[in-house]
């Protein structure tokens, strides 16, 4: 006679873990080397001192849609098999048409000439010139594709940096925030003034003067890497790794909604810059709950077009708030 009872699932064992997080590992390295070959072949110099097509600048901020679709279905498997948060799949939450509008961004800012004016504004500020160090172009083109992941990673630090710091620049940030199913697609929820403000600061490492096809690769590989950050995966760096790179774990606590790690892990290729400069948040338990706990009249709506509005709304709700203070206790 057969039995009817159901056998239970055994708890993986903590090899088999270690093992299921090699597996990760591997192949978000893959992910990051087929994007990096996928990529190498795009176009990147145009005529002009600094050598550089202004309105593929304009562009960086958000991979191309070939990218994120290449991303996706490598980063799928292992959100489903060892994901950070397990939950109910996104697909018919509102969150996740959400971000497919984000991830189509691009295009329609292309068509409606959104790129263009961000390109024309970065040429503004940057063309025409000489670079700064040109000795930089004699350097190996691996060194130079090093010091181009370096810089971006860097001055994306800064940057990262005031956008929690200062209110302005936060009000154009907090809908990257807005997620609260962290994952790889989360990783182009980004205002159209938070693209315009990346190109400007990005162009200042292609000014620096390493070759454009460098810079070019370099700006791809801190990208992927931007995109694996955010992956839904269970997987932390443990040693002297944890100081070297962001790992998923690490950019989860950057969404989290936890007071202690609100403006930590601004850093995304390199770990050393949080390290360093005190923002660092590296507890041992994994963040459960992500997205904004804002005040009501600072709370971000819930669509794309609101979320367009969203540095208005919080400018309107600061100076409201700055006419009519709260009347103090007595
Ligand atoms: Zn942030
Ligand atoms: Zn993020």
């Amino acid at each position: 006679m057969l039995s009817t009872t159901v056998p239970m699932a055994t708890p993986p064992t903590a090899w088999a873990r270690r093992f299921s997080r090699c597996v990760a590992l591997l192949a978000c390295t893959a992910l990051l080397l087929i994007g990096v070959a996928a990529s190498a072949g795009e176009p990147s110099a145009a005529p002009g001192r600094l050598g550089v097509d202004w309105a593929s600048v304009a562009r960086m901020g958000t991979g191309t849609l070939a990218q994120v679709m290449l991303i996706g279905l490598l980063a799928l498997p292992f959100q489903l098999l060892a994901p950070a948060v397990r939950r109910a799949p996104k697909l018919s939450t509102y969150e996740f048409w959400l971000d497919v509008v984000y991830a189509f961004q691009g295009l329609w800012l292309q068509v409606i000439g959104i790129s263009a004016a961000i390109a024309w504004l970065v040429d503004a500020v940057y063309g025409g010139r000489d670079p700064w160090l040109p000795a930089l172009r004699t350097l190996p083109s691996l060194a130079q594709i090093a010091l181009a992941v370096w810089a971006f990673d860097f001055v994306v630090y800064w940057r990262h940096r005031f956008e929690h710091r200062l209110p302005v620049l936060w009000s154009i940030h907090a809908v990257h925030h807005t997620a609260e199913q962290v994952d790889f697609l989360t990783t182009s929820r980004l205002h159209p003034l938070e693209l315009a403000l990346g190109a400007l600061c990005n162009a200042a490492v292609i000014r620096m003067g390493v070759d454009p096809a460098a810079v070019a690769t370099g700006f791809t590989i801190y990208l992927l890497y931007n995109y694996f950050i955010h992956v839904n995966v269970r997987l932390r760096f443990r040693g002297p790794l944890r100081w070297v790179l962001v790992s998923p774990f690490l950019h989860q606590w950057h969404h989290a909604k936890d007071a202690a790690a609100i403006g930590k892990n601004v850093g995304v290729v390199f770990a050393w810059n949080d390290r360093l400069f005190g923002t660092a948040y590296d507890p041992e338990h994994w963040p459960v709950e992500f997205g904004l706990s804002v005040p009501a009249p600072e709370r971000v709506g819930q669509s794309y077009v609101r979320h367009l509005l969203y540095p208005l709304q919080y400018a309107a709700a600061r100076l409201q708030a700055r006419r009519d203070p709260k009347p103090a206790l007595v």
